[in-house]
Parts: C-alpha cells; sequence; structure tokens
C-alpha cells in the first residue's frame, strides 16, 4: 500500500470540498472495497477523507410517502429496516444475497453504490486494463471473460457492475442525493447513476469530482411481489452471473431489472410491457443489441430462465 493522508470530515460539504481540493484524494466509508484495492496499488489515493462520523446514518419517512436513506446507513441495517422489509422486499433480498453478514455490517448505502467491478484482469496489475490503466488496453476481450458482460459493454471495456443493491435500487426508481464542493445538492436518477461506459471505462458513474453521496431517496411503495433471484456459481460469498429483480403485479404487470450483464443495472422500460407474455417476449426486448462473447453466450438464455423462473414464482405467491 503506498503512503497516503487522511483526515475526518466534519460536515458533508466540507467532505466534498477536501476531496475536491487535492487532487487523487477519495472518500472512505466502510473502507471493504477502496482498502482492498489499495492493498492491491489498484486504487492509490494520495489522501482520505472519513466520512464515517458524517450524520448520514438515518432511514427516515419522506413527506410524499417514500424513505430517504442516509449514505452511512450499513446494509445490514437497511436490509433489517421494517419499513424496507415491507414495503421494499426487492431491496432487502438483494442486500442479503450480496457478500457476507461481516461485509454487510460494515459496508454502506453509498460505497455499495460505488464498488468497483470485479473483472479478475482489473484486479490483475500485471494485465493491460483499460479501466485501470486508460489507453493500456483490455486482456478480457480474446481471454476469459465468463462473468463479463453481453449488453452495453464497449471495445474498450466488457466488463459488468458487479453489485446487488443497486439492481433493486433500480427496480424501485431510487434517486441518489448528493452535494457538491461548492455546497449545492443534486438529485441523479438511479438510471443515470451509473454510465455506460464506452471509451471511457475508467468513469464508472456520472458523479462530479469531489461529489459526495448524501443519501438515497425511494419513491412511495408500489406494492406487488418482490423478488429477487441471483444465479451465481456459489451459493454465498459471489457475484451475479445473472440477478434480476422485479416487481410484479397481479395482473402481470411490473418491473424488471437485470444484475451482472452489464456496466449498469440494466433495465428497458419498453421491455416491460411484454411481461403479460413471458420470460422470452422480455429478454428478446431488453437483450436488443447484447453482444455476448463465446465465454458469456450463456448468459443470453440465462436472463429469459432467470425471468421465468421469476415470474413463475410471483404468480405462486399471488
Ligand atoms: C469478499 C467480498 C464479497 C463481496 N460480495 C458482494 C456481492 O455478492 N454483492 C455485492 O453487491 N457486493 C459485494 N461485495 C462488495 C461490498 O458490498 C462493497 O465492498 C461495499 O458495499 C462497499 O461499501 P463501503 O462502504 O465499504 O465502501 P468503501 O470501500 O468505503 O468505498 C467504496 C467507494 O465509494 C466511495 N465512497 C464511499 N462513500 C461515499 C460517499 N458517501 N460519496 C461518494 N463516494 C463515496 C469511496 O471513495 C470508494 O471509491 C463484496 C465485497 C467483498 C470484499
Ligand atoms: S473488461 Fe474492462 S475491467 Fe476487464 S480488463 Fe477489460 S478494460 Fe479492464
Amino acid at each position: 500500500m503506498k503512503a497516503f493522508t487522511y483526515e475526518r470530515a466534519e460536515s458533508p460539504a466540507a467532505a466534498a470540498a477536501a476531496v475536491a481540493a487535492r487532487p487523487g484524494a477519495k472518500f472512505i466509508a466502510g473502507g471493504t472495497n477502496l482498502l482492498d484495492l489499495m492493498k492491491l496499488q489498484i486504487e492509490e489515493p494520495v489522501h482520505l477523507v472519513d466520512v464515517n462520523r458524517l450524520a448520514l446514518d438515518k432511514i427516515e419517512p419522506t413527506p410524499d410517502g417514500g424513505l430517504r436513506i442516509g449514505a452511512l446507513v450499513r446494509n445490514t441495517d437497511l436490509a433489517a429496516d421494517e419499513r424496507v422489509r415491507r414495503d421494499y422486499g426487492v431491496l432487502t433480498r438483494a442486500i442479503v444475497a450480496g457478500a457476507s453478514g461481516q461485509l454487510r455490517n460494515k459496508a454502506t448505502t453509498a460505497g455499495n453504490l460505488l464498488q468497483r467491478t470485479r473483472c479478475p484482469y482489473f484486479y490483475d496489475t500485471n494485465q493491460p486494463c483499460n479501466k485501470r490503466k486508460p489507453g493500456s488496453g483490455c486482456a478480457a476481450i480474446g481471454g476469459y471473460s465468463r462473468q463479463l458482460g453481453i449488453i452495453g459493454t464497449s471495445d474498450a471495456c466488457i466488463a459488468t457492475y458487479p453489485g446487488d443493491m443497486a439492481v433493486a435500487m433500480r427496480v424501485l426508481d431510487a434517486t441518489v442525493e448528493t452535494v457538491q464542493p461548492s455546497g449545492s445538492t443534486r438529485h441523479i436518477p438511479i438510471a443515470d447513476f451509473h454510465r455506460v461506459w464506452g471509451d471511457t471505462p475508467h468513469i464508472d458513474t456520472n458523479l462530479q469530482p469531489g461529489e459526495l453521496i448524501t443519501a438515497v431517496t425511494l419513491p412511495k411503495p408500489v406494492g406487488g411481489t418482490h423478488i429477487y433471484h441471483k444465479v451465481r456459481d456459489r451459493a454465498s460469498y459471489a457475484y451475479a452471473l445473472v440477478s434480476v429483480a422485479a416487481i410484479l403485479q397481479r395482473d402481470g404487470s411490473g418491473h424488471v431489472a437485470i444484475g451482472g450483464i452489464a456496466p449498469k443495472p440494466w433495465r428497458v422500460e419498453a421491455a416491460e410491457a411484454a411481461l403479460p407474455q413471458g420470460a422470452k417476449a422480455v429478454a428478446t426486448r431488453l437483450l436488443a443489441g447484447a453482444r455476448p462473447r463465446p465465454d458469456n453466450a450463456f448468459k443470453v438464455p440465462l436472463v429469459e430462465r432467470t425471468l421465468a423462473a421469476v415470474i413463475a414464482q410471483a404468480k405462486d405467491a399471488a
């Protein structure tokens, strides 16, 4: 690990200003992703701004009947919150499908959204990787790509966004709240938060330098059956090959988002109109333009089959 300096932020605006003032500075929350990347010298921040003591750890009702989740709410606390379990079950299910109990006790809402890809070549500093080192190439293209993306990818990078929680937040139409170094605030729909990165895969999100996430808000509950179905190589401690977050209504309508296949949680609202026609019709629309590689072409039928399982589960539950 390389030497770095450290400070503890006193307010959200001060934290944002502190990171903006030092090129190469980063926020640290639970540290469960950032510290691993620092030990491998994939991330080399010169200065860390610790946000853990900011008062951003509450889950509160919003005036329009939704919930506001502070950026520092730990994954365990968010999944266990009785309002979340009752009204946003897909979120609880997605969170507990990720990582391990110990990790979820430390991991925060904001840090989880910003976790970096799990492409094996991103972690191997002997390999070219445009995401780690812009312009160096992509070892995964022509290499081992079984876990990697099939849609929204580019000739520069075929990695996926690896997280579970954000897939549920996408189906719930969450909004990310931030404070900028100037002190002004911003509301970013989750659909626009993660990037389809094209030829700049080193930039994962649309956050500006120094912009601090302060909360994530959920709109008022929409009812329905909430399901998160994660297909992975092992029953725990493994990232999704494909995951489906779904909110399905008795009349067959609903919303679905897919994880494990793209640079961001993948949702195509127009595809949801096909839900009453079944999984094949939805998957065809969701995956229009997909560019699977020989190693990961199995994800195309896997999306359809996972959707079919989710639709069947919702019918059983109704
Ligand atoms: C072995 C292992 C298995 C895992 N399995 C899964 C899994 O199956 N599914 C899954 O979804 N996740 C999984 N994870 C990832 C885990 O969920 C993340 O590491 C965790 O959520 C990151 O949160 P954190 O608070 O520790 O972030 P940190 O490591 O502290 O930070 C991550 C990034 O977010 C930035 N950041 C933190 N807070 C803010 C803020 N408020 N505003 C702006 N930027 C901020 C940091 O600068 C850093 O770049 C796994 C992790 C490990 C180590
Ligand atoms: S797929 Fe992306 S993260 Fe993986 S090696 Fe290529 S550029 Fe790097």
